[in-house]
């Protein structure tokens, strides 16, 4: 894919939107400020408008955080309409502005969306991160330290600090074209990333006591339903990081979490450490994502969703 050029794009529009995908990540919000900043800053006479589900408390640091809107309540069109980190399907309350925007433009990293959603698409499934392509396409030498911050944080939460697969040689260099901007990384990625309330702690340690393994060991599953998030108070956002915790353990090579989000209707999250393409299992149910993680979501009872993914997981893990 051609480089856009972002500014060019947005110079005869007047009106600018900017969302990401429903239950926003480090990435979707970190990717979302950073363009915010950015096109704020080289076009102040343009309104830019970021529009995504509540993220977060532990973003709340960056700067106009407040700016996000969540209410969706806006009924204008803009002219430019940015989606970050998804295909159209998951922009939940955005959706409309994508309907009727003047142009789409689709910057995103997810193989399962290789062929973008916008009337223009930057999709490099081997970025580590959105926010990763997103400085591929801004100009170094209008960065400044907001937006460096709000890459960083796209970067890290994505390629797990540096840790998964993902992260290439690039993801490296431009890590080390961001911390000059001198920022607080290491507090960054200790209260965005590793950092968890009590209550988060103890529902995960309440699911990894529930797991069952299977195929010797080299499967995870564990399940958190409607009842369990209200007895500690949780909502879905803290239960980020269960999933890689199951991941984590010696001998497992794939990991599924999953939480209840409606009746008879669950969120999964997939991981793996080597041999299973959980993109390919999610996307066989609707959803997506990366080679080594991936989601989607699926009906039925506890039992019905961890079958019909056992039996794709399996296959996989047998046919080596
Ligand atoms: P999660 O397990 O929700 O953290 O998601 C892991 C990866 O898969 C992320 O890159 C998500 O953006 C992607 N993903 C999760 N759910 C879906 C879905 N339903 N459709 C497409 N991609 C998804
Ligand atoms: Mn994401
Ligand atoms: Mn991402």
């Amino acid at each position: 894919m051609s480089k856009v050029n972002l500014l060019a794009e947005c110079s005869k529009a007047s009106r600018i939107a900017i969302s990401a995908h429903i239950r926003p990540d480090g990435d979707a919000v970190g990717s979302c400020m950073a363009l915010y900043y950015y096109l704020r800053k080289m076009l102040p006479d343009t309104e830019v408008k970021v529009f995504l589900e509540k993220p977060s408390d532990v973003f709340s640091d960056m700067k106009d955080f407040e700016d996000i809107d969540s209410s969706f309540a806006e009924e204008g069109t803009f002219d430019v309409f940015f989606v970050l980190d998804t295909n159209k399907e998951r922009l939940g309350g955005a959706a409309k502005y994508f309907e009727t925007a003047g142009k789409t433009i689709n910057i995103d990293h997810h193989i399962s969306n290789s062929a973008g959603c916008g009337d223009i698409n930057v999709v490099e499934p081997h970025a580590s991160s959105t926010a990763e392509v997103l400085f591929g396409l801004m100009e170094e030498k209008l960065l400044d330290k907001d937006i460096a911050k709000a890459l960083y944080i796209g970067i890290i939460h994505d390629c797990g600090v540096f840790q998964y697969s993902n992260t290439s040689p690039k993801t490296l260099e431009i890590a080390a074209k961001l911390i000059p901007f001198d920022f607080n990384f290491p507090r960054l990625i200790e209260e965005t990333f590793y950092q968890k309330t009590y209550l988060q702690n103890q529902i995960m340690g309440r699911a990894l006591m529930e797991s069952i393994r299977f195929m010797d060991g080299r499967c995870i599953v564990s399940c958190v339903d409607r009842k369990m998030m209200e007895f500690y108070g949780v909502v879905p956002g803290d239960l980020d990081g269960i999933v890689n915790q199951l991941r984590n353990i010696k001998g497992v090579d794939c990991a599924v979490f999953m939480y209840e989000i409606g009746l008879m209707e669950y969120k999964v999250s997939m991981r793996s450490n080597e041999h299973v393409d959980v993109a390919k299992v999610a996307s066989y149910f609707g959803g997506g994502g990366h080679v080594r993680a991936a989601g989607c979501t699926m009906k039925g009872t506890f039992h019905d969703v961890i079958n019909n993914l056992s039996l794709h997981i399996e296959k996989q893990l047998e046919r080596r």
